[in-house]
């Protein structure tokens, strides 16, 4: 029976008996994560966090997020590599390719050296329900998490049925069809170690068995063939490889890299092409094999890999096409999405247009008023950060930041700027939902600003704009941090998948 993501992943958790399992949305992996029953937390890093407790207790635990999100998790999952954790748990990354929802594209794969920890990098749904296991699996024997990079292709792909397809790496390797019943907890002997010392164990111990487990996993069509050319592929782009008919190395981990497969098929032919998504993380490990052609050489576009770029590859390589030179995507070219015409606070980002200051935005509704013809915002450095950025400007800043962002992350660039008697506006639009992601309700910070800030100013929409810009001057004319609580209904959430 065909088989999607979400199912081969609501699957693989209740084989694996994955108890919490916490998420974050945003595109590409929210309708992942809402099948899976997970429940939403204000960020990622607290996502993680809960899990985390939850495996010390000795239940299994998944965060969902998108790439974006591993940024914020990022500090206790480098920390738990070497502090240890209890039973299996999986953080799974949703790469947004092209990207279509996200202010960065970016490849989550990096993760992998960046904290020591497992990546695997499934092609499929059906590579996706190995995956799962898998990583629960090589997670207990390590005593750390392990990464699932899952990209917006596999995302939106279906399999025949969730045996793992001809040629798929995951059809040699043994961890995800061993899976042990129920988990472990926490040891805290691991405290018996210094800092170092517990580094030296996880390199030790750890090391050799993610190895082993991703050595394990790796195939190879035909087998053991050489030659002019071979391809070595990771993720979605192996499928695509594959149908090309030329010999393909095909990877389950992408960290550590499965070395000695690696090696040995770049020793069998003179040049090899690496087929991933979307940056060229095997390709610059392998650069100094002097023998990899991809996105570094010019062969391949950075992004997403359709057949057709492996084709054109292929004709760059016999010099029947230039190598690529792509030109920068202008948002003229792409973006038709702007603030909705229904939108309550359209009076407000119009104010905020005609305010002759820095405006430090934020991702979500408001990051879609950067250009015209709604120029509102002009900073906007990811989700939670504009009340710190404003706190930072020459002359009195003005941030503007929805409700979500504010519980993400904002809030502590509020408490920052209060401590530090900056000088600032804040803009606090509250409409208590995640409007961006599919209306997803977000907690109602108000006691908790009205703590902070005393004299919160409230303003319920609908108000003109030439009424907010005389308000917004007005507070800009002051010293100190003022704060006003913008307060509507979203008409029609948005969702990017
Ligand atoms: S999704 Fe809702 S809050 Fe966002 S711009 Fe549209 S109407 Fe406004």
């Amino acid at each position: 029976m065909p088989i999607g993501p979400e199912d081969a992943l609501k699957l693989a958790l209740d084989m694996a008996g994955v108890v919490e399992r916490a998420y974050v949305p945003g595109y590409p992996v929210t309708s992942l994560a809402m099948a899976a029953g997970s429940k939403m937390a204000v960020n990622e890093k607290t996502a993680l966090e809960r899990c985390l407790g939850a495996s010390a207790s000795g239940r299994r635990a998944l965060v969902v997020v998108k790439q974006l999100g591993m940024n914020v998790l990022s500090d206790p999952l480098a920390i738990s590599a070497t502090h240890t954790i209890g039973a299996g748990l999986v953080v799974l990354a949703g790469d947004d390719l092209g990207p279509r929802g996200s202010q960065l594209e970016m490849d989550s794969r990096n993760y992998g050296p960046v904290t020591g920890l497992p990546v695997l990098d499934p092609a499929d749904p059906a590579d996706l329900y190995c995956a799962v296991l898998e990583a629960y699996s090589i997670s207990e024997e390590i005593m750390a998490p392990a990464i699932i990079r899952a990209s917006s292709r596999l995302l939106g792909a279906v399999s025949p049925g969730l045996q793992p397809r001809e040629g798929s790496p995951f059809s040699t390797s043994e961890a995800w069809r061993s899976l042990s019943a129920g988990g472990r907890r926490f040891d805290r002997s691991i405290w018996d170690l210094t800092a170092r010392g517990r580094h030296q164990r996880f390199r030790q111990r750890a090391h050799p068995a993610m190895q082993r487990a991703s050595s394990a996993a790796v195939s190879e069509m035909p087998e053991r063939s050489s030659g002019s050319l071979g391809i070595i592929a990771s993720g979605p782009p192996s499928i695509e490889a594959a149908a090309l008919g030329l010999p393909v190395l095909m990877t389950a981990y992408a960290n550590p890299i499965p070395w000695p497969a690696v090696l040995d098929f770049l020793s069998r032919y003179q040049t090899v092409m690496v087929a991933e998504e979307p940056g060229p993380f095997l390709e610059s490990h392998l650069l100094a094999s002097g023998k990899v052609i991809g996105r570094l050489s010019g062969h391949l576009p950075y992004g997403w890999v359709e057949k057709e770029d492996l084709k054109a590859a292929l004709k760059i390589l016999s010099n029947e096409k230039p190598l690529i030179e792509s030109q920068p995507q202008r948002a003229s070219d792409r973006y038709k999405k702007t603030i909705c015409d229904s939108c309550p606070f359209r009076p407000l980002l119009e104010a905020l247009s005609r305010i002759e200051v820095l405006v430090a935005g934020d991702a979500g509704c408001v990051i879609q008023a950067n250009r015209p013809p709604l120029p509102a915002v002009d900073l906007v450095y990811g989700l939670g950060s504009s009340i710190g950025v404003a706190s930072g400007l020459k002359t009195k800043g003005l941030a503007v930041i929805g409700d979500f962002a504010l519980a993400h992350s904002g809030i502590c660039g509020l408490i920052d700027a209060l401590w530090q008697k900056r000088d600032l506006v804040v803009v606090v639009i509250q409409n208590r939902v995640a409007a961006m992601t599919g209306g997803q309700e977000t907690p109602d910070l108000t006691s908790v600003l009205l703590t902070l800030v005393p004299d919160l100013i409230y303003v319920d929409m609908p108000r003109s704009a030439e009424q907010l810009e005389s308000l917004i001057r007005g507070e800009l004319a002051r010293p100190g941090t003022s704060v006003l609580l913008v307060r509507g209904t979203c008409p029609a959430p948005r969702t990017a998948e």
